[in-house]
Parts: structure tokens; C-alpha cells; sequence
């Protein structure tokens, strides 16, 4: 009989520990492994379609242009684009690492995903319905929750907006990801402040003119373009 993953590996769950024999637990365990495999090789196929293929071809161009416009050698300008081949394969190395949850709540406050990202009916649209890409995602979560960083990084930006309300984008240290906390109750803590693991990053609210309510809206940004933050929740 075909079951899926999810399910073999709730009912492992719901049995009582001692009681899985060993070889349950085995499959239930590989299929776990296989779930978080397929979620990181979807992020590194879209970095590898995104970012690395386009960047190859800029780094050939890049060599032609130096040859045709200054007059570099052939082995000059394959040098010079080598330099800056090895800092961006250096940045795409930290953008394939695994995802790791950005931020944490405090213990026991309920935080149910109430948007997901990508394609949905615009909920401001009173035709309810015209599409408009979500470009993160939304937590169900009350108005003054403080939001909590789980690694140390920066505030690189703390602004007001006025679809968003109060914005922040935060950044961890050595990872050149963007992520971004949308329609904070106050503002949050300015440009260039630290925060240390466990540091506040802002408090949720209902600000600006897109919140239908009390909620927090959470994005990851590589570049210009928005991904799916889910990977990144604790
Ligand atoms: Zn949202």
C-alpha cells in the first residue's frame, strides 16, 4: 500500500517511543533526511539559475569588454575577471549554505503562518480577485510580540513605508542574504545597530497601509528577488 512521507513519518511520531521498532524509525528518519535534502536543492537550484549562471556569463563578457575597450591582453583580463570570479563564487558558497531559522518568538506564543509566499488572491483587492505575488510570508502574531534574532548580525536598514509600516532588514554576519520584518508596531533599531543572538530585532504590529491586521510579515531577499522564507522560520 503507498503512503506518503508526511504520513509514515506522523504516525511514527504519534507512536510512543520505545514502541517504534528499530526499522520503522530507520525509514522514517531517511525520509525525514530526504524532505530537508529536497528543500535545500530546490534553494541551490534557484541560486544556480539565478545568480550563478547569469554571473558566468557577465564574468565572459566582462573579459571581452576588457579586451575590446582598454586594450587588455587576453591573459590581463583573464586575471582580472578571476579576481572577481573568486569573490562571488565565494558569496554564492554562502548563499547555497543550509538555511537556519533568522528569529524566534518567545516560548509559547502561538505563530501560525497565515499567508503562505508566492502567487495569491491581493487581499486588498476588493474584487478579491486580482493575483499579486506575496513576497514573503505572514505569522499570526499579536500586536508588541517582540521578535528576537537567533545569530548576530546588523540592522542595515530601519524605515518607514507606507504599504509596510515600519520596516526593518536585517542581516546575519557572513551571509548576504537580506531579511526583512514588515508592519512593526514602533520603529525598530537603527541603521548600523548590532544584535546579538537573542537580541531584539522589533516588535510586531499592524502598521502601514497593506496590514489587513495584527500579523508579521517576514521576507528573504537575495538581490532584488524575494524567496520563500519558510526554510528560515525556527
Ligand atoms: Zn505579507
Amino acid at each position: 500500500m503507498a503512503s506518503s512521507p508526511e504520513k509514515i513519518t506522523a504516525a511514527v511520531e504519534a507512536l510512543p517511543k520505545a514502541k517504534v521498532p528499530p526499522e520503522v524509525q530507520k525509514v522514517a528518519d531517511l525520509q525525514a533526511q530526504r524532505q530537508q535534502l529536497a528543500q535545500e536543492t530546490s534553494l541551490t537550484a534557484w541560486i544556480s539559475a539565478n545568480i550563478l549562471q547569469p554571473v558566468s556569463k557577465a564574468l565572459e563578457n566582462l573579459k571581452a569588454d576588457l579586451n575590446k575597450l582598454f586594450g587588455f591582453g587576453e591573459e590581463k583580463a583573464a586575471e582580472i575577471t578571476e579576481v572577481v570570479g573568486v569573490q562571488l563564487s565565494e558569496w554564492q558558497e554562502k548563499l547555497a549554505a543550509p538555511a537556519a531559522p533568522v528569529f524566534s518568538f518567545l516560548k509559547g506564543v502561538p505563530a501560525p503562518i497565515t499567508s503562505d509566499f508566492g502567487d495569491r488572491i491581493d487581499p486588498m483587492d476588493s474584487t478579491h480577485k486580482k493575483h499579486k505575488k506575496h513576497r514573503g510570508i505572514d505569522i499570526g502574531v499579536r500586536e508588541g510580540t517582540p521578535i528576537f534574532a537567533t545569530k548576530p548580525g546588523k540592522v542595515i536598514s530601519s524605515k518607514w513605508n507606507d504599504h509596510s509600516g515600519n520596516v526593518v532588514e536585517f542581516q546575519i554576519d557572513g551571509d548576504p542574504r537580506v531579511y526583512t520584518f514588515h508592519h512593526l508596531q514602533v520603529p525598530g533599531p537603527v541603521a548600523g545597530t548590532v544584535i546579538r543572538p537573542g537580541g531584539q530585532i522589533g516588535i510586531s504590529g499592524h502598521t502601514g497601509g497593506r496590514s489587513t491586521g495584527p500579523h508579521l510579515h517576514f521576507g528573504v531577499i537575495v538581490g532584488e528577488n524575494a524567496i520563500d522564507p519558510e526554510a528560515f522560520l525556527a
